[in-house]
């Protein structure tokens, strides 16, 4: 495949690199320069005329980009993808009312084959968004497998376990089983371990799971303090702050997503730091519950790997990274009643820091070598235009209208608002078809109690 004239945009620099061809093989770019796509077709036309040409080889495809930026895909480092058929169920409640009054009751409804229309649903919003890769936490994660896998999507899967509660020993026993049954199956989804958070999981079970992923090598996927009462509570009952109790019982290293961290103290930012884990920050989910605080600016400041999350969609709606950007920086913005902090070249960045947070070394750049994970936007909208600041245009003005191409794994997934391997009408038939039972409320209490 070619992508001709391109003009590549970095966030990680804000360079701009005009009017330049790429080429794709075996999903990574291999070479970029001016003129391939003219070398392809004269190549292809000197084959075509030549009496002993290899008839079985096919033309390059070839993607027009005149006119349109080209920059990697987007990752959503946490999220809840299949919450998708929560979407508005849990409106205008505060944390504690939000789990143990609706998600944690919708949730005993779920049957895997939710999970399955669920995060078909949400690949699709996250791919015409732009997003191409995401770190998802939640059920029946051999059916996420399945949607993810049909999308074309690349994703790193933690089957949530708790530790604790009804047939809990049960629930991890599916989780090994699933790990060792989907593990290696699909080179573009890898699994994870996916133990809720230190305030519902034993310090001993986290522990175990700990032990797992060195046995297993496997990386793990947790939630911790998202509040300060969650830090206050910790303190109080074992001395210790939540990120603590992940450095004491071996969660905290290298390649850990810790969603949230939002209340991490500058002493929890440091212990991150060193540890080699990353943080997802999901600065919609904090303003939705109306709780502003200055958490990435700490946290870009003690040299902590951040990336975005959106968090599922019960809290935050929706699973557009380019929206969790803009949050963060008006999250920042407004914590420190400060207009010049959070700018443009700290935030746009962390739309791909996420990739190398899952293992992606250099990821964030379009270069020869890098994935073939790419978006092409379409700045000719009157949303985009005119081009003072090309980069505070991605960040405060584009929408969803403005993805034009998404490729995930060097093929095409999305063109011109369309799906190339999901039927958005089926998957919305069958959404509308299950959301009544699962937002049953009749039951005597949730599955866990926050
Ligand atoms: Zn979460």
């Amino acid at each position: 495949m070619i992508i001709r004239n391109a003009t590549i945009l970095c966030f990680q620099d804000l360079s701009q690199l005009k009017r330049v061809d790429l080429r794709i093989a075996e999903g990574r770019i291999v070479e970029i320069g001016p003129g391939l796509a003219e070398q392809a077709s004269a190549g292809g036309s000197a084959r075509r005329h030549a009496r002993d040409s290899d008839r079985s080889e096919k033309p390059e495809q070839i993607i027009d980009a005149s006119g349109m930026y080209v920059i990697p895909g987007l990752v959503n480092l946490h999220a809840h993808t299949a919450m998708t058929l929560l979407r508005g169920a849990a409106e205008d409640v505060n944390e504690q009312r939000w789990f143990n009054d609706y998600v944690w009751i919708y949730e005993r409804n779920l049957k895997p084959e939710d999970v399955y229309v669920g995060t078909l649903l949400g690949a699709a919003e996250m791919l015409l968004s732009g997003v191409t890769c995401v770190a998802d936490h939640y059920f029946h994660m051999d059916r996420a497998f399945e949607a993810y896998r049909q999308a074309g999507m690349r994703a790193d899967l933690s089957w949530a376990v708790f530790g604790t509660g009804e047939g809990w020993d049960r629930q991890v026993e599916q989780t090994f089983e699933f790990l060792r049954e989907y593990r290696n199956r699909d080179p573009r989804i890898t699994l994870s371990l996916g133990p809720h958070s230190p305030y519902i999981c034993p310090h001993t079970f986290l522990r175990r799971v700990a032990d797992q992923a060195t046995e297993m090598d496997l990386k793990m996927h947790i939630h911790v303090c998202e509040t300060g009462g969650q830090v206050d509570q910790s303190l109080s009952e074992h001395g210790k702050t939540p990120v603590e109790v992940l450095g004491d019982t071996g969660v905290l290293r290298p390649g850990t997503i810790l969603a949230h961290a939002y209340y991490a103290t500058d002493r929890d930012l440091k212990l991150i730091r060193d540890s080699g884990a990353g943080v997802a920050h999901c600065a919609k989910t904090y303003l939705k519950f109306g709780d502003v605080n200055d958490f990435l600016l700490r946290a870009l400041d003690a040299g902590a790997k951040v990336g975005l999350g959106t968090d599922g969609p019960c809290s935050n709606n929706t699973l557009s990274i380019f929206e969790a950007a803009r949050d963060a920086a008006f999250i920042a913005k407004s914590a420190r009643d400060d207009a010049e902090v959070a700018p443009i070249d700290d935030v746009l960045p962390l739309v791909h820091r996420g990739g190398e947070i899952l293992g992606f070394p250099g990821y964030g750049r379009v270069e020869e070598g890098s994935l073939a994970d790419l978006v092409l936007i379409d700045p000719a909208t009157a949303n985009l235009v005119p081009e003072h600041n090309v980069f505070a245009n991605l960040l405060y003005s584009l929408n969803q209208g403005n993805i034009h191409t998404v490729i995930v794994d060097g093929l095409v997934v999305a063109r011109q608002g369309f799906l190339l391997n999901i039927d958005l009408k089926e998957v919305i038939a069958k959404t509308v078809e299950v959301v009544s039972r699962i937002t049953n409320r009749d039951y005597d209490g949730p599955l866990q109690r926050y």
